[in-house]
Parts: structure tokens; C-alpha cells; sequence
């Protein structure tokens, strides 16, 4: 068997069990029934699978109404059956795919369940989708014989009615069961409300007191239960509500309990369905709005979730920026102290350079003049440096130049400052001293470079300095020029004199 053989049997059979359903709730007995499923069924079905579901509903709507009025007894009235039942099946089949046409060309992308707009749009189009169905059903009970014209206009509300309220009970129902794949929510919340609406219904229909009950008003007490539901459960669980109510209603009616139990069954009839058809459309339209409602405020939430986090990324961005800046100042500024260190070192010696020492001379000079204090200056002088360069080799020049260097730093006390001039000078300045006292230092200096071993392969060099020491004099305005001049000067002497000795000026 083909699969769409299976599905056209199973549309076929499903309607026509809700048929059998329908007609059991059919008051009297035999009558047009107040709710009619199928159609809500057949309708739900074109929705879904689109009009390729036609055989099986024709089927179904074909078998389920030619059993009831099916008749062996004459030829006539078995044929005047099979005719009904044709022309109801086409009614039953013409009406759906009307209905899906009329429905899809408003509600192209909105579920009818979906917007109040969609589902009112849907209830207000049903009754009109109906007619196609009642009249060509009634129209074809006339002309079978198996109703009278009087009858006719009766028949037809009913069959409208019955099939309008299977419409809005069971579409909406089989729509969100597909789409939203609801469970059935047994929750002692909502367990208790169905209980709740049971036992109102039953009071409000006077199951619990003696007598008949005609204030017709008091059938709306379950609204109010109804409501609830609408406004707490889901959209599934308020279409069952309602449906729970509309098969306890039929029932209490049927049973002859009930407001809307009156003389004429007609008029029972009318006002059954009409109690259905409001309170399904009302609840409905309550319980989609609530859910659109919920929905807004949800997104809402989310969107202001959404900011504050953002807001906060923003926030965490900021900080570490900051941390970054922070820590790359950090990093220029030990870079900068660097290159500021490497500006004022010598660096064959690693001694002040030139430019460190006259920052250092121009400090302790204002200071001594701001104080009147005396410095002592001593320009040491390596001798014959040339010759030791051009016996030994230039680099050898540069050992001997660390050598000395580490002499004069090793000699000198950490508040007497000593740089490397250039080539092989070096410079010595000593701040609130005055010449005699620094010529023990100078004398100092130079015997501990006469001392120092200076080895050339296990040779040793020998290694003198001449150093020319002196003050400024504090009393006269003297440049540090000058004072710098005069030391050379007594270096000069010092040459002059014979070398390796200290001369002062
Ligand atoms: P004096 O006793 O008169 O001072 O004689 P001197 O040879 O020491 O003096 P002079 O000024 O004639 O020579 C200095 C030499 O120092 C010349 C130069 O090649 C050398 N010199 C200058 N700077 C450096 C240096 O950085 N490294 C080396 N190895 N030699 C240097
Ligand atoms: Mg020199
Ligand atoms: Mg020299």
C-alpha cells in the first residue's frame, strides 16, 4: 500500500470516528448534532497538507453521513441515501478547501493562533465558511425527501451552527498540537482548574440542586475559570478548557439538566451553541492576547538583559584598556629612564660620560656658590696612552682604559662624582673640598694606577697618570669653565714635570 493510500484511510477513518462522536451528541438522538468535528478536522487537514487530503475526506464525510440514513428497506430510499450522502460528501469537501483558500489568502504567514487579529479574523470567516457545507447539506435532505421545507430553515441553523463551532473548537486545537508540540500539562495548578471548571459547570447547571434552573445568565459562571486559564496556561491547554466545557454543556443538555433545557429543543439547541461559540471566541481571543502580551515583556527582558550585559563588556573593555595604557606608560617610562641612562654612560667604561658630568659640575657649582662652599676638581691623564695603543693594539688601549676606570671608581668615595672625559681622560670632582685636601686623593689615584697589574701575555705593562688638580675660588665669580682650564693647565704641568705625579693651580 502506497503511503498516500495510508493517509487518504486514515483522514477517511479519523473523520469518520469524530463523525460517529458528532452524532452521539446529536439532541434528540438521530437530529443534526450541535458540534460537528469533522469539520474542524477536514479543515485543519487541508490547512496542513494542502487539497491533496480531498479523497479522504470525501470518504470519510461520504460514509459517515450515508450510514445515517442509510435504508435497505426500499430501493428508492437506499438510492435517495447514496445520493445524500454524495451531495453532503461534496458539501463536507468543497467547504474545507473554500475555507483554507479564504483563511491562507489573509493568514499567509500569522498561525491563526498566533495574533488576536489572526484568530478573530478566523472565528468571524468560519460561520461564513459554514454555509457551504449547510446548505448544499440541507439542500440535499430536502431533495432526498428526508426532510421537510418547514424543516429545512432548522435544519440549517443547526448543521451552520454544528458546523461552525466543530471549526473553532478542533482547528485551532489541531494547528497548535502541530506547530507548537505542546505536552499535555498535568500540573496540579492546571489539574485543579479543570476540576474547578467542572464543578462550576455542574453547579451553574443546576446538577447540584433540586428543580429546573432557568436564569440562563447563571451558565456564564465558568467564564471566570475560563479566564484563568487563559491568562496562566498555555494557548493549548485554555483550547482544551474550552473544549472540556463544550462537551460537558452538550452533555448536561443532552441529559435534559440545564439552562439552556427550555420547551423547544430548538431553541435549546440555538442557545447551547451560541454559549459555546462566545465563550470558545472570548477565551481564545483572551488567551492569545495574554500570550502576545507575555511574549512582548519577555523580549523586553531579554533586550534589557542584553544591554546590561553589553554595558558591562563595554565596561570590562575599558578596564582593560586602561590596564593596557597603564602598563604600556609603564613600559615607555623604563624605556625612556633607559635610554636616558645609556645618554649619560660611556659606554666602554660604563663611567658618566661627558654630557652626565657637566649636568652633575653645573648642580654642585650653584650649589657651592649658593653656599659659598669651595669644590676641588683633578683631571687624570693616562701617559704615553698613545704608545701603550700602538705597542698592544687598540683594544688592548680599551682593557686598559676599563682598568683605570674601575681604579678611579674603586678610589674615590660615592659623594665624589668621576667621568670619562674622552680619548684617555678622566675627570674627578669633589664637592666641599678645597685642593689641598683632594691632592691626598689625587696622590691616592695615582699610586693605586702605578700599583695596578696590568699584564700583556704574562707581561706587565707598566701604567702611570698624570693628574692636574684644583678649587674653585669661591670669592671671585669664576666660570666652571675656567676652572676646568686651570686643572688642565696643571695637568699640563704635571706632563711637563715628568709625568705619573699630581701638580695643583
Ligand atoms: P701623554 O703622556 O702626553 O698624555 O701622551 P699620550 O700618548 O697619552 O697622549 P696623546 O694625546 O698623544 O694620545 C692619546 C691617545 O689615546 C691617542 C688615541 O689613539 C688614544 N685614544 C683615545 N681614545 C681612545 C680609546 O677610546 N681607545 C683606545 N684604545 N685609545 C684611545
Ligand atoms: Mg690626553
Ligand atoms: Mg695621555
Amino acid at each position: 500500500m502506497s503511503h498516500r493510500f495510508l493517509v487518504t484511510l486514515t483522514v477517511a477513518l479519523i473523520y469518520v470516528l469524530l463523525g460517529l462522536l458528532g452524532q452521539t451528541m446529536a439532541i434528540p438522538p438521530g437530529n443534526v448534532t450541535p458540534v460537528w468535528p469533522p469539520s474542524g478536522f477536514a479543515l485543519a487537514a487541508v490547512l496542513i497538507y494542502g487539497r491533496g487530503m480531498w479523497p479522504g475526506i470525501f470518504l470519510g464525510a461520504f460514509l459517515v453521513n450515508t450510514q445515517a440514513f442509510f435504508d435497505i428497506t426500499s430501493l428508492t430510499a437506499f438510492i435517495n441515501a447514496m445520493l445524500a450522502g454524495l451531495a453532503i460528501g461534496a458539501g463536507s469537501l468543497l467547504q474545507p478547501i473554500f475555507g483554507s483558500w479564504l483563511l491562507k489568502r489573509r493568514l499567509e504567514k500569522t498561525a491563526l493562533f498566533e495574533t488576536p487579529n489572526a484568530f478573530l479574523f478566523f472565528s468571524l470567516t468560519t460561520p461564513f465558511i459554514c454555509l457551504v457545507s449547510s446548505s448544499i447539506g440541507t439542500a440535499s435532505l430536502f431533495l432526498a425527501k428526508e426532510s421537510a421545507g418547514a424543516e429545512c430553515l432548522r435544519i440549517w441553523t443547526t448543521w451552520w451552527l454544528g458546523d461552525s463551532l466543530g471549526i473553532i473548537l478542533v482547528t485551532p486545537l489541531l494547528l497548535m498540537a502541530r506547530e507548537l508540540k505542546p505536552r499535555i500539562n498535568l500540573k496540579p495548578k492546571v489539574l485543579v482548574s479543570y476540576v474547578a471548571l467542572i464543578l462550576t459547570t455542574l453547579f451553574s447547571f443546576g446538577v447540584f440542586f433540586t428543580g429546573s434552573v432557568s436564569h440562563y445568565p447563571l451558565a456564564f459562571l465558568s467564564l471566570p475559570i475560563l479566564l484563568i486559564f487563559s491568562f496562566q496556561f498555555s494557548r493549548f491547554d485554555t483550547m482544551l478548557a474550552v473544549i472540556l466545557l463544550a462537551c460537558l454543556t452538550t452533555l448536561l443538555t443532552y441529559f435534559g439538566e440545564g439552562q439552556f433545557v427550555v420547551n423547544n429543543l430548538n431553541t435549546s439547541l440555538l442557545l447551547l451553541q451560541s454559549f459555546i461559540a462566545i465563550t470558545a471566541v472570548t477565551t481564545m481571543t483572551f488567551s492569545i492576547l495574554s500570550h502576545r502580551h507575555n511574549q512582548t515583556e519577555k523580549l523586553l527582558r531579554e533586550e534589557n538583559h542584553q544591554r546590561s550585559m553589553s554595558e558591562i563588556e563595554l565596561l570590562n573593555l575599558k578596564r582593560n584598556l586602561e590596564e593596557k595604557v597603564t602598563q604600556r606608560t609603564e613600559e615607555l617610562i623604563l624605556a625612556k629612564n633607559l635610554a636616558e641612562q645609556l645618554a649619560r654612560t660611556d659606554p666602554l667604561t660604563d663611567m658618566k660620560n661627558r654630557r652626565a658630568f657637566f649636568e652633575q659640575y653645573q648642580y654642585i657649582y650653584n650649589l657651592a656658590n649658593r653656599h659659598e662652599q669651595t669644590l676641588a676638581l683633578m683631571i687624570i691623564d693616562i701617559d704615553h696612552f698613545k704608545i701603550i695603543n700602538d705597542t698592544y693594539g687598540h683594544e688592548f688601549g680599551d682593557h686598559v682604559l676599563r682598568l683605570i676606570a674601575n681604579v678611579i671608581l674603586n678610589t674615590i668615595r660615592e659623594s665624589e662624582i668621576s667621568a670619562r672625559l674622552g680619548g684617555e681622560e678622566f675627570v674627578v670632582l669633589i664637592p666641599q673640598t678645597d685642593a689641598h685636601h683632594a691632592t691626598f686623593l689625587a696622590e691616592k689615584i695615582r699610586t693605586n694606577i702605578e700599583e695596578n697589574e696590568v699584564r700583556f701575555e704574562g707581561k706587565r705593562v707598566p701604567v702611570t697618570a698624570s693628574i692636574g688638580i684644583t678649587q674653585h675660588n669661591r670669592k671671585e665669580t669664576e666660570s666652571m669653565k675656567s676652572i676646568l682650564s686651570r686643572a688642565d693647565k696643571a695637568l699640563y704641568m704635571a706632563k711637563t714635570q715628568g709625568r705619573n705625579r699630581v701638580c695643583k693651580l
